[in-house]
């Protein structure tokens, strides 16, 4: 375990990801830390088991509801996000899924923005309404339309900050605004933008990830994790939330926002791990946990690189004659849509692009099967840039209508553009442009 007498302290992402939650290991010294590759903790006595079971004390128990590896990553993206605590689980959809069903039961409803990845809109168009959770999809070009889906029944607005693939970033300050107004948490997908955005500085109250995108970054592991913002009044709200203001049947009666009190503002997260992890079991394991914590070491790093190189595909593409439109925050006509990128993303625009190709679906396809350096893969936010056709693949799904409202038309094509030099990501889509259209780049001059 961590020496943490001596952990270093910082608000700089930059030393937060290379020192949060972890000096040194305190038996052996070790810098990297360790993956603690243990189902089970030998207790120190009987009575240390019994508090440790009682949440009298914080402590290891069992791998499924915590572990080490997976302590450290979640303290290291709790403190880059400005949070109290973080729940590391089996994949992002986990996490989605958890983050609403923490909070809300049959008969409950949740509002969520339209601009959504695929696999989130299923989850939301039909696992959790056939759990008896209603999800009401509302656009979020007007902030509003939430406060007008909201009644006494609703537990949490839900939305992405950078939303795959659409783009269109999201009002966060102003939908948390309307929920604190109406006692309402909002819950933030981050996944596209670590670094460049902090959602719980702009009101929200939980920051859920995908860390197999950039947080990972590597392309090697399947993760995710919730961040509880600590700030989220549900004690003054106990009514829209019973589930963390009335005795909890399944833990001896516990009233969470009364049980850990003295431990910190942590009721929505601590309720999370001892619950609904302990009974859905969607653990992540500790090797994943240290594949991210190698992963996030280099996140401001590599971020910054995403954005960097996304940015000089975006205009390569807006400039290229056989491309109809593109997609990029940074490029963004409409002057709200804008206004929204530069506020809520700081220091760049991040890795992901969409563009349409004049010659639509079937261009498409020729484009993607012509990319030699791009991968043609279901994956965002690797350090490789990759490739996909979202309506066949990562949207297909999902009904035209509902394509058309998650931003997917059929010949968008979506690049997550990696951290390769720009000259070779840029000659790679040049050749395969070239192949699929009959044009070129310098044809458009
Ligand atoms: N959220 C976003 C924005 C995603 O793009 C994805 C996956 O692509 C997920 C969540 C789901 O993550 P996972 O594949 O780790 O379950």
């Amino acid at each position: 375990m961590s020496d943490t007498s001596k952990t270093v302290t910082s608000s700089n992402p930059e030393t937060q990801v290379l020192h949060a939650g972890w000096r040194a290991d305190a038996a052996t010294g070790a810098v990297a830390v360790p993956i603690y590759q243990t189902t089970s903790y030998q207790f120190a006595s009987t009575e240390h088991a019994e508090n440790l079971f009682a949440l009298k004390e914080l402590g290891n128990i069992y791998t499924r509801i915590m572990n080490p590896t997976c302590d450290v990553l979640e303290k290291r993206v709790a403190a880059l996000e400005g949070g109290v605590g973080g729940l590391a689980v089996a994949s992002g959809q986990a996490a989605s899924a958890m983050a609403i069903q923490n909070i809300a039961q049959a008969g409950d409803n949740v509002v969520t923005s339209t601009d959504l990845y695929g696999g989130t809109w299923n989850l939301f168009a039909h696992t959790l309404p056939q759990q008896g959770i209603e999800v009401r999809f509302v656009d979020p070009k007007d902030p509003e339309n939430f406060r007008r889906a909201t009644d006494e029944k609703t537990r949490a607005y839900y939305a992405e900050t950078l939303p795959n693939p659409k783009l269109t970033v999201f009002p966060i300050a102003e939908v948390a605004a309307i929920g604190r107004d109406l006692g309402v948490p909002l819950i933030v997908d981050n996944t596209a933008a670590p670094v460049l955005c902090k959602p719980i500085e702009h009101g929200a109250a939980i920051v859920v990830y995908s860390t197999t995108k950039w947080l990972g970054g590597h392309g090697t592991s399947i993760g995710g994790l919730i961040v509880d913002g600590g700030h989220f009044d549900w004690e003054g709200n106990a009514e829209r939330f019973p589930l963390l203001n009335q005795p909890d049947p399944s833990y001896h009666g516990a009233v969470w926002t009364q049980a850990v009190k003295p431990l910190g503002p942590i009721a929505y997260i601590i309720k999370a791990r001892v619950t609904l992890l302990r009974d859905a079991g969607a653990a992540m394991s500790p090797f994943n946990a240290f594949q991210f914590l190698q992963g996030l070491e280099t996140l401001p790093l590599r971020i910054r690189e995403h954005s960097r190189n996304g940015q000089k595909v975006a205009e390569f593409l807006r400039d290229h004659q056989a491309v109809k439109s593109v997609t990029y925050p940074a490029l963004q006509t409409d002057a709200e849509q804008k206004r929204r990128a530069d506020t809520y993303l700081k220091g760049g625009y991040g890795g992901l692009v969409g563009f349409e190709l004049t010659g639509g679906t079937e261009q498409g396809r020729k484009f993607i099967e012509s990319l030699e350096l791009f991968y043609h893969v279901a994956n965002i936010g690797d350090a490789r840039s990759l490739a996909i056709h979202p309506a066949t693949t990562t949207h297909s799904q999902l009904t035209p209508d509902e394509q058309a409202a998650s931003g997917v038309t059929p010949g968008y094509v979506r690049l997550s553009v990696g951290i390769e030099h720009i000259d070779d990501i840029l000659a790679d889509l040049d050749q395969a442009l070239t192949v699929a259209t009959g044009t070129t780049a310098k044809a458009a001059e």
